[in-house]
């Protein structure tokens, strides 16, 4: 049985209770994060709880996350996650209980925090050599994804369509744009440029995103943060998704046609080797070439 954290203490999974009135349950009103941990130790919390910050700030959500590293560590302990794994840690905060009505309570409430911890499953060596697959899904998200709301119907019914179609991920595009994934940041790379949206209201600034162009700048890859046109992906070399739960991930055919060749590309298996190194796990498990 998994251990949760929720309102100050941490419970068996089965016996945390949240009311009905949560306005997370009611209106998605709320926002969330999700850690890595490598090797037993939390990767860029300050980016996570920065990000976090920054989100419950522009929602209006009164909490001061600088307990959570401390939630984080406990769950990891108490969940029997190990040096070994590697592991996250998925924390919501929603803006509390209230009788349902639209506008914020008057009378502010306690934010209802909840949070868990769950191993990581990379996928093996043979999966990730053989590349994924996308298709590209109309993006009906708000006009604010840059805030890391738990509001995801949109995300969730992409990823169904990828499913459905047989597809790794769900590329969003929003007026000939390339954006983002359902729940990873997306890269192309154009003659040899890797190529990203800005930070922008129409995508969210992620911390792996931003961990590859630093591991470009490092390589000596040069890398651009501007729209990708869907047009752009037929003369495309590469392209990989980014994200926690993600990691760099090839993308090796989108709607059924190749990317390139059709094989994984060599700046992807760079970064992604970087991007091992730079986590402190063995490149040499998933992705290092033959
Ligand atoms: N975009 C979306 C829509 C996401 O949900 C995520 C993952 N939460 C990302 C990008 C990647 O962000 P990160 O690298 O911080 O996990």
């Amino acid at each position: 049985m998994s251990a949760v954290y929720l309102d100050g203490e941490v419970m068996p999974a089965a016996e945390a209770r949240i009311s009905v009135d949560d306005r997370g349950f009611l209106f998605a009103d709320g926002v969330y994060e999700v850690t890595p941990a490598y090797s037993g130790r939390f990767f860029r919390m300050e980016h996570h709880l920065r990000r976090l910050s920054r989100g419950l700030r522009e929602l209006r959500i009164d909490y001061d996350p600088s307990g959570l590293p401390g939630v984080h560590e406990r769950l990891l302990a108490e969940n029997g996650l190990t040096a070994e794994e590697v592991a996250y840690v998925y924390v919501q905060i929603t803006r509390g209980a209230a009788p349902r009505s639209h506008a914020f309570p008057k009378k502010p409430v306690p934010p209802t925090v909840y949070a868990f911890a769950r191993k990581y499953q990379r996928p093996t060596r043979e999966v990730w050599e053989a590349g994924f697959t996308a298709v590209k899904v109309p993006d009906r998200r708000w006009a604010r994804v840059d805030i890391k709301t738990i509001q995801l119907l949109p995300n969730c019914m992409a990823q169904q369509a990828a499913v459905e179609a047989g597809a790794s991920d769900a590329l969003l595009v929003r007026d000939g744009i390339a954006l983002e994934g359902a729940h990873s940041n997306f890269f192309a790379v154009l003659q040899g440029v890797v190529v990203t949206h800005p930070l922008t209201n129409v995508v969210l600034p992620g911390i792996t995103r931003g961990l590859v162009l630093e591991l470009c700048e490092d390589l000596g890859i040069p890398w651009e943060e501007r729209p990708i046109l869907v047009e752009e992906l037929d003369l495309a070399d590469e392209a990989f998704f980014t994200g926690t739960t993600t990691e760099v991930r090839p993308t090796v055919a989108i709607d059924g046609a190749p990317v390139g060749d059709g094989q994984v590309g060599q700046v992807t298996r760079r970064l992604f080797v970087a991007f091992m190194e730079c986590v402190g796990q063995v490149a040499a498990e998933v992705g290092s070439g033959a």
